[in-house]
């Protein structure tokens, strides 16, 4: 349980645990569920939670449920609830039952009529607008509606023709039977079901009334088995509602809501409504955008499912405010990905370079080990030839002092080629260099070369007749501002959107061992970063990559160093 070495950090909803278990409290039993609404797309918020109910299931050998909570037939959709699936898988994990509140509406509608047998709910027919205006305020209690005391068998009645689908849509409601001067505004007779004619995804039109949130999540979780309801902090001031539910009905399972803060990941919203604001208003091209902080457009983006988990262990679970810059995800990725990724070379925006001391038509192979630390990965072998590619950002026709890479008269090594001595820079009418004419140093082969010369710059390139062409998707940050939705400067956070936020490079060149890659491989680019073939738009004879993350802190860092010659 919690003594190996795989064991997760420690939190305070794990010590609650860990004391019920000691106490016997549910029997020794650990039962969770993750209950989202499939309204949406899950985003990276989500994924604290996923990671928090799955984990401590999986930890404590316990279970935790798959339950969407799809009481509201308005927003609902299969299609989110498809994403909402692969989503959780590909966050490596599975659901006990895959269930619906849905499911309970029958179960559901008992408990009401037992509440209102019990004299613990009415029929109110207050109209919506003096039902706020009898609620009261914080600072005021809130007054009884003239209804509140009508005979239970009234109320019944009525409940039942409101099933029955004998009153309008908001004609009258169902409200359990608090205290409307209760301090805690959620307890002032709280409406449990209201009239609403609109087909549900599951139940069709079998029903014309739904219950509301706060009466089917408990009851759901009770109906479970659920030990240990583990949701966000804005659900504290509903716990009284929970508990006040479960304890007035009949049911033997009374699970303990715990709540933790949620996930705040600054330069992006992780607001359903917002993410879906983006996508309807084509901000961005879909719910999987890999600038969407969606786990569909993360993993589009490239960054792999256990860097999502591990973040979320980093992170931690506590009641404190939790708010996480976007570079600690990419931190993670990165220490993930150059574990993983084999290494390759690439050229985003290429420049040609002759040898004119190479004899034409020759081709060398260059072996190449895919990664320096792991040689398991293997190795492939590059073909160098007298023409090739390097990146413009080498070349410097009137650099800096302390420029490292290829200048006019200046000499840079081709990593695991051979040195190369920059003789002529040639320019089309516009004066734009197009061409550098160089010389290979021939002794000086990486590996085998005989001579001892050196240099202080390498570069990455690839031979221009054997190059891949491609598609490259350079990405940054959604928003210019931290908080792009916090209302501060009375902007709407669209203000904030960032008009660089895509860069679609479309003259790529890729090292001829690119030329077969499957969607979702992952790779290095040597000195760039790292990228994922697009799982959607991908070919193998036509690739298009998605840079996951720059191999450094932040791209505009790295391009100002390189101008800097640093
Ligand atoms: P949103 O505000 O994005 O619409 P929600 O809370 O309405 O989110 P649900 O589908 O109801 O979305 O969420 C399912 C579960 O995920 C809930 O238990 C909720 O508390 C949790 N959750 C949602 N957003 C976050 C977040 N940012 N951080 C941690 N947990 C979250
Ligand atoms: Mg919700």
């Amino acid at each position: 349980m919690s003594d190996d070495s795989t064991t997760k950090k420690s939190n305070f909803i794990r010590q609650i645990i860990d004391r019920d278990n000691a106490s016997g409290k549910h029997g020794g039993r650990v039962a969770t569920r993750f209950p989202p609404e499939p309204n949406g797309y899950l985003h990276i918020g989500h994924a604290k939670s996923i990671c928090l109910n799955f984990g401590v299931a999986r930890d404590y050998g316990g279970t935790c449920n798959l339950r969407f909570d799809d009481t509201n037939p308005e927003k609902e959709d299969l299609e989110f609830s498809r994403a909402i699936e692969r989503d959780i898988r590909w966050l490596g994990f599975e659901w006990e039952e895959l269930l619906h509140a849905s499911d309970y509406f029958e179960q559901l509608y008992q408990y009401a009529e037992e509440l209102i047998s019990k004299d613990l709910a009415y029929v109110d027919q207050l109209s919506a607008e003096e039902m706020r205006q009898f609620r009261g305020t914080l600072k005021e209690p809130g007054r009884n509606s003239p209804y509140r005391d009508r005979p239970v068998e009234e109320s019944m009645d009525l409940f039942r023709r409101m099933r029955a689908g004998e009153f309008e849509d908001g004609e009258m409601v169902l409200r359990a039977k608090i205290d409307m001067a209760a301090p805690n505004i959620n307890m002032r007779d709280p409406v449990i079901y209201r009239i609403k004619r609109m087909e549900h995804q599951r139940s069709g039109d079998a029903w014309c009334i739904y219950p509301m949130y706060d009466f089917t999540h408990c009851i759901s979780d009770a109906l479970e088995g659920i030990t240990h309801s583990l949701c966000t902090l804005e659900f504290e001031d509903h716990r009284p509602l929970y508990d006040w539910v479960l304890d007035n009905i009949t049911v033997d399972c009374h699970p303990q809501q715990i709540e933790f803060a949620r996930l705040d990941i600054l330069y992006a919203v992780t607001s359903k409504r917002k993410l879906k604001q983006l996508v309807d208003e084509g901000h961005v091209e879909g719910w999987d955008d890999p600038r969407m902080v969606t786990l569909s457009g993360i993993r589009r983006r490239g960054y792999p499912p256990d860097a999502i988990r591990e973040f979320c262990d980093r992170i931690g679970i506590s009641k404190a405010e939790n708010k996480v810059e976007l570079s600690v995800l990419e931190g993670v990725a990165r220490d993930s990905l150059s574990h993983s990724a084999r290494r390759v070379m690439a050229v985003l925006k290429p420049i040609k370079v002759v040898l004119t001391n190479y004899p034409e038509g020759q081709v060398e192979e260059m072996e190449c080990p895919y990664h320096p630390q792991r040689p398991e990965l293997g190795s492939r072998k590059m073909p160098f030839s007298r023409e090739l590619y390097i990146e413009q950002d080498d070349f410097m026709e009137d650099p800096p002092r302390k420029y490292f890479r290829l200048k006019p008269g200046g000499a840079v090594r081709l990593r695991y080629g051979y040195i190369i001595d920059c003789q002529e820079v040639i320019k089309d009418d516009n004066g734009q260099v197009v061409e550098l004419r160089c010389t290979y140093d021939p002794d000086t082969r990486s590996g085998t070369g005989t001579s001892d010369r050196k240099v202080k710059g390498t570069i990455h390139w690839v031979s221009a007749d054997h190059a891949v062409d491609a598609t490259v998707r350079v990405y940054d940050r959604l928003f210019v501002r931290a908080q792009p939705a916090d209302g501060k400067e009375g902007k709407d956070f669209l203000e904030y959107l960032n008009p660089d936020s895509l860069e679609v490079l479309t003259d790529c060149k890729l090292e001829a061992s690119m030329s077969n890659v499957q969607p979702e491989d992952h790779f290095q680019f040597e000195r760039l970063g790292y990228f994922v073939a697009d799982v959607k738009d991908h070919q193998p004879d036509a690739p298009v990559f998605n840079r996951t993350v720059s191999l450094r802190d932040s791209w505009a860092k790295i391009e100002q160093q390189q101008k800097q010659g640093g």
